[in-house]
């Protein structure tokens, strides 16, 4: 006879978002032996990054150049778009495939922010949303990392509360004309098209929003580089539009659909986001671990005293209880369960995780934390942004009071 099935449990008492998912995962319950085949990917993308390093990474970092010959070739050996249907040229995995992608590199001391963007929300999203003809046109050169799509929802008076937006797109003929400003949008200068999110109309919550494909070099489409103290090979940019005019093949999925949209978008870099945290945190980690055992000061290594081991022992749990999260937030985006709760306590987590390890890995350096040499302060900002963005960790908070633990909501 066989056994009785097993079941996943996924409730939250209170919640209203929290469905009774009981999701079937076969006889034998759920089986946290990473498979094979994850673990061979780990390893070929570790391989790649660690020909590249740390040294490669603050090198661009510090003079604010793009990682162009990092990302081709993950891009050749099928990484950047792991999470790609193989009908148009990608891997065929999922975002637990991408987050692995995302880890690894930046445990190698190399992270990618615009695979948060490009691969994770503007690939998901065609691949999801588009038409057929659109998959055609930039699914094949996502995959092999030829063409960048970035994105723009961010604006100046609508940061977080994104149904504030005031960038529209009105209807002109067949056509749609774009107006507006968007700011702090990553990685315009190495882009071929944006995906952007506007305003198409309003209803009662606010404005009805819409999503286009933009190319990069439209006619009325001007940028700005937006300077910032954050050592980063990723350049920022303000975007004004100023009437740019796109076809009626620009819109991806549905009219006034885009806030929905956009969340299928958000969940996967939100989880690709919390990888590149843990990726940093397990960086950081082997780096002081390291460190700690071979530096003596008195009698013995420095990381026999507690004052030094027990940071980094707690950091080291967070990133591990971070990664299990993140695990569980991108198998429910991959198997069509709500992700949103898993994916934004996995960004909170990693995104302090990664802080912490770093500031502990800094502080078991002593002065050497801060030295080019040992190259742990290029993360120091990046690890930074992770508590602010994609989203940050009050409107987390939010969330998870809200919709987790059903408290009225505040804002
Ligand atoms: C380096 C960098 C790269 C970025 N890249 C992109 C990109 O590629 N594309 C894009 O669209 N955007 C991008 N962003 C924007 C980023 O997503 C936003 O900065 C972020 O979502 C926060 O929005 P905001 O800065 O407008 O903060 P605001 O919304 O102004 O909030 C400021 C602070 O107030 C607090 N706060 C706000 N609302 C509440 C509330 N209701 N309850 C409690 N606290 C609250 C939070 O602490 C928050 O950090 C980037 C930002 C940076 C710095």
């Amino acid at each position: 006879m066989s056994p009785a099935p097993s079941y996943f449990s996924v409730s939250h008492p209170g919640a209203k978002v929290a469905s009774e998912w009981r999701v079937t995962i076969g006889d034998d319950g759920v089986d946290f032996a990473e498979p094979e085949e994850h673990q061979a990917l780990r390893a070929a993308v570790a391989d790649i990054a660690a020909k590249f390093g740390p040294r490669y990474y603050a090198g661009h970092a510090a003079a604010r150049t793009p990682c162009t010959e990092l990302w081709q070739t993950l891009g050749d050996a099928g990484f950047i778009g792991v999470n790609i249907p193989e009908k148009y040229g990608g891997g065929g995995g999922g975002l637990t495939e991408l987050a692995l992608v995302c880890e690894e590199i930046a445990a190698a001391g190399t992270p990618l922010l615009l695979l948060l963007v490009s691969a994770a929300i503007s690939a998901e999203m065609i691949a999801r949303f588009g038409t057929e003809e659109q998959r055609q046109a930039w699914l094949p050169g996502l995959a092999s990392g030829a063409v960048k799509v970035v994105f723009a929802i961010t604006e100046p008076d609508a940061g977080s509360n994104t149904l504030r937006i005031s960038t529209t797109a009105n209807k002109d003929g067949d056509d749609w004309v774009l107006t507006g400003t968007k700011y702090y949008i990553s990685g315009v200068d190495e882009a071929q098209a944006l995906l952007v999110v506007a305003r198409t109309g309003q209803d009662e919550r606010g404005g009805r929003l819409s999503l286009f494909i933009v190319p990069a070099d439209a006619p009325g489409l001007d940028r700005h580089l937006l300077p910032v103290d954050l050592l980063l090979p990723e350049r920022q940019f303000t975007l004004h539009f100023d009437g740019v005019r796109v076809g009626p093949g620009a819109l991806v999925g549905e009219e006034g659909e885009g806030f929905r949209q956009v969340f299928h978008g958000l969940n996967p870099e939100r989880v690709t986001g919390a990888a590149l945290a843990i990726g940093v945190a397990r960086y950081s980690l082997g780096a002081a671990a390291r460190y700690a055992t071979e530096r003596k000061v008195w009698s013995e290594p420095i990381g026999a005293h507690q004052g030094v081991s027990h940071p980094l022992a707690k950091a080291k749990i967070e990133t591990e209880l971070a990664a299990l999260m993140t695990r569980q937030a991108a198998w429910q985006h991959d198997h069509g369960v709500p992700a949103g709760e898993s994916a934004n306590m996995a960004k909170y987590a990693a995104a302090e995780a990664a802080l912490a390890a770093l500031d502990a890995a800094i502080q078991a350096h002593g002065g050497n934390g801060l030295a080019s040499e040992y190259g742990l302060l290029p993360y120091w900002g990046l690890a930074r942004l992770l508590r602010i963005a994609p989203v940050n960790r009050e409107m987390i908070l939010n969330y998870v009071a809200q919709h987790s633990l059903g408290l009225p909501r505040s804002y």
